[in-house]
């Protein structure tokens, strides 16, 4: 029986290695406000096990995940009074008005809870398939080491499709690089996990088949370095990251996506807090497909 309605837990090795598995293959594993309050909770579970040395996050079904979920019945209901909301749409901000709202649920639900699973005091890797889109960035952001099968593209669509500049996290410029990071969320096309693998954001790419037979090994093979010295190799690049500015640069920029959200609040009748089809914004459910950006085509498409 699993402990997690959007979650799988599943440890290997004594307990050394756990994974942590996405579970909303339907919903292609979009985030709703229950598995992220959950994700928190089973990081924390395996950063507080003595036993366990290295921590993999997967994702069930066709895909690793599609961002945040903003769509779905459960995402609904979650969000308003009655027996479906989460008991966390009333805490943390959730019952304040306007950008304050926002800021404090997100901080809290989004970018506090990305920075702790950055910061946690366990080796992380990601284990990706399929694709990885907008607030799937954010979660493998959050890991040590990101590895994948072959097909696997990233894109964050926020841009294009809501009008926002990015995810609350943004880890983009330091992951990217910072002119990619322009073109791609100017366009919303994708990268494919070789172009990752050369910009040393992805470890390592295997056949979708072996992904998470050989993720475990890599996982094994991390799990023998001695835990004090693994997590101080971690640390040490964290705290250098820190002193370049990352940790600043995060803050400030998620001031500014507030103040996007703040803007469409503003400007839309509904008070809606991301753009829309009146703003030129197309309507992200029939907004044309996430296309690779290729160097000698203006969208790969076209
Ligand atoms: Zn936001």
């Amino acid at each position: 029986m699993s402990d997690y309605e959007f979650l799988k837990w599943e440890t290997f090795d004594d307990g050394q290695i756990v994974r942590i598995s996405l579970n909303r293959p339907e919903q292609r594993n979009a985030q709703n406000r229950g598995m992220l309050v959950e994700l928190d909770q089973a990081f924390a579970r395996a950063e507080a096990d003595d036993n366990v040395r290295v921590v993999i996050l997967a994702g069930e079904g066709p895909m690793f995940s599609s961002g945040h979920d903003i769509g779905s019945k459960k995402a609904r209901e979650e969000f308003s009074p009655g027996p479906g909301q989460h008991p966390t749409a009333v805490i943390n901000g959730g019952t304040r008005e306007g950008a304050e709202k926002i800021m404090l649920q997100e901080w809290h639900y989004f970018f506090q809870n990305n920075l702790r699973w950055r910061n946690l005091r366990k080796i992380t890797i990601a284990q990706v398939h399929g694709d990885v889109f907008s607030a799937g960035l954010m979660l493998i952001w959050a890991c040590d080491l990101i590895v994948g099968s072959e097909e696997v593209r990233f894109a964050d669509v926020v841009g294009t499709r809501l009008g926002m500049c990015g995810m609350e996290y943004f880890g983009h410029p330091w992951e990217f690089g910072p002119r990619r990071t322009k073109e791609l969320m100017l366009t919303g096309d994708a990268i494919g996990i070789e172009e990752a693998y050369r910009l040393g954001m992805v470890s390592k790419i295997f056949k979708r088949e072996e992904l998470a037979e050989r993720t475990l090994e890599f996982a094994r093979r991390i799990a023998a370095v001695p835990t004090m010295a693994a997590l101080l190799i971690k640390e040490s690049v964290n705290q250098s990251v820190d002193a370049m500015g990352f940790y600043n640069a995060l803050q400030s920029c998620f001031s500014l996506h507030q103040l996007n959200h703040a803007h469409w609040v503003g400007v839309r009748d509904d008070r809606r807090a991301v753009g829309d089809e009146a703003h030129g914004v197309p309507n992200w459910r029939d907004a044309p497909p996430v296309v690779s950006a290729v160097k000698d085509k203006v969208r790969a498409d076209a």
